[in-house]
């Protein structure tokens, strides 16, 4: 199969994507696919490795084998959901019988797919994921808690039986939320100032207003809600596990 090689139009869109698989054939065929369709793939071998990448990377989905060596996918999956860790997850398994779909939703997953698949179906079923929880949804993950884009406000967001919700819920300008859900809708990519500035302000005059903006957020939410990166522009900063919730 020829494919179109990966951009920024591409259904990936750079997004990181986590694949947690143990079988070296499967994980090669699969990484090269999700490349071509433009994620960048972090590949784990094991449970432990899944659980240590999934818990320290910025990842925006994963792909989680079921058997997976150490520790099993949905042992991995389930500690991760505990944590608050909340990028949608779609988990493959060699089972397909309904009771374990039930298993595999129950312990977190958003998706099911039974091996052996057609790279076609995970395809458009990662691309749907994404639509549901990043492009299409209304409430997003920031560092402290949780953005609604319509009321535009942030919300404290808490961990169910590890931390209760805390602080005050903040009000945003309207310009001031749309920069914070520009980066809220892509955690894992760095931003230009260039790109910000046309895609928030482009009837802006003043040369620094996407620094002034980026200074407002963090006047209000904390210092940690955006991250800059020296030489490149800004991101989204880390969404702890301990921000917690599934938005
Ligand atoms: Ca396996």
């Amino acid at each position: 199969m020829r494919r179109i090689p990966a951009s920024a139009d591409a259904p990936g869109a750079g997004r990181r994507l986590l694949l947690a698989e143990d079988d070296p054939d499967l994980t090669e065929m699969l990484t090269e696919l999700l490349t071509a369709e433009g994620y960048a793939v972090d590949v784990a071998r094991d449970g432990q490795g899944a659980l240590h990448q999934a818990l320290n990377g910025r990842h925006e989905v994963a792909v989680l084998d079921r058997g997976l060596p150490h520790v099993d996918g949905l042992t991995v999956l389930g500690r991760l959901r505990s944590a608050g860790w909340s990028i949608p997850v779609l988990v493959l398994s060699a089972f397909g019988t309904l009771r374990d779909r039930v298993d595999g939703l129950d312990a977190g997953a958003e998706d099911y797919l039974v091996k052996p698949f057609d790279v076609e179906e995970l395809l458009a079923r990662l691309r749907a994921l994404l639509r549901r929880h990043l492009e299409d949804a209304t409430v997003l993950r920031v560092p402290g808690g949780r953005l609604d884009t319509r009321a535009r406000i942030v919300s404290p967001s808490g961990v169910p039986g590890v931390r209760a919700a805390s602080g005050p819920v903040v009000e945003l300008s309207g310009r001031e939320a749309a920069l914070l859900e520009v980066f809220a809708r892509r955690p894992s990519r760095v931003f230009g100032r260039g790109e910000l500035r046309d895609r928030v302000f482009p009837d802006a005059e003043a040369a620094n207003v996407v620094d002034t903006y980026v200074h407002y957020l963090r006047r209000k939410l904390g210092r940690r809600v955006v991250r800059t990166v020296h030489g490149v522009g800004y991101q989204l900063g880390a969404v702890s596990a301990v921000d917690g919730g599934v938005p």
